[in-house]
């Protein structure tokens, strides 16, 4: 029973942080920038002065923004690639900040990235496994410490996560107050639209662990 509260809380929590994000985005995307400059045109200026070479382009969606070191693309959400408001410099500097810790090897990046292919993995399967490892707990309790295993790659990615995103973050707003886009008030937005998107992190990360303690417990617990 109590677990089922937590849950509820925990996808609760999840839906508001995530209503707040959008909003916050929303509101700072009304928030224009004195300098005029579009989401692609800072990515651009933050790319050339780290000495970074990387396509810049247009991708559907809301908040659908991301780097790809595999092509050396940074991806901007229309909204952010072509308007001049504090939301968009504020997600094209972040963008730029993963490729600025791509060029500097920053060590949670690496991290994360060497996660990947035992992530794919575990992600493909941790559903079934586990699925099958709580309906055959007392027959079988070796596949749910399988599934246990495979989910416990899942909640380490989603931790490592959070370091690369807030320092990310951390180097977009240097950068935006460094460059002198904007200041005071404004700079202030871009804070907090960042601050934002990395409680969303955090409420992922946290749920991720919660689940896992959940599956160790039913094991544990067994009779
Ligand atoms: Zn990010």
């Amino acid at each position: 029973m109590i677990y089922w509260i937590l849950f509820g809380a925990i996808s609760l929590i999840s839906y508001i942080v995530q209503r707040n994000l959008t909003k916050k985005f929303d509101r700072y995307s009304n928030v224009p920038l004195a300098a005029n400059l579009r989401g692609c045109d800072i990515a651009a200026r933050m790319l050339q002065q780290n000495g970074i070479q990387a396509t810049i382009r247009p991708v559907d969606g809301t908040l659908t923004d991301f780097f790809n070191p595999a092509d050396m693309s940074v991806n901007l959400s229309t909204p952010v690639f072509a308007s001049s408001s504090i939301a968009a410099a504020a997600v094209a500097a972040h963008e730029c900040g993963h490729a600025i810790q791509h060029k500097t090897r920053y060590s949670m990046l690496v991290l994360r990235t060497s996660l990947v292919p035992a992530v794919s993995f575990a992600s493909k399967w941790v559903p079934w496994v586990l699925l099958a490892g709580i309906l055959l707990v007392e027959a079988m309790p070796q596949l749910l410490l399988l599934g246990i295993g495979l989910f416990a790659i899942t909640t380490l990615f989603s931790l490592v996560t959070l370091p690369v995103e807030i320092d990310a973050s951390r180097r977009a707003i240097a950068w935006i107050e460094h460059s002198g886009i904007a200041q005071g008030g404004t700079l202030e937005c871009a804070k907090d639209a960042l601050r934002a998107a990395a409680y969303t992190y955090v409420v992922a990360a946290l749920a991720s662990l919660a689940t896992l303690i959940y599956y160790i417990l039913v094991y544990t617990r067994r009779n």
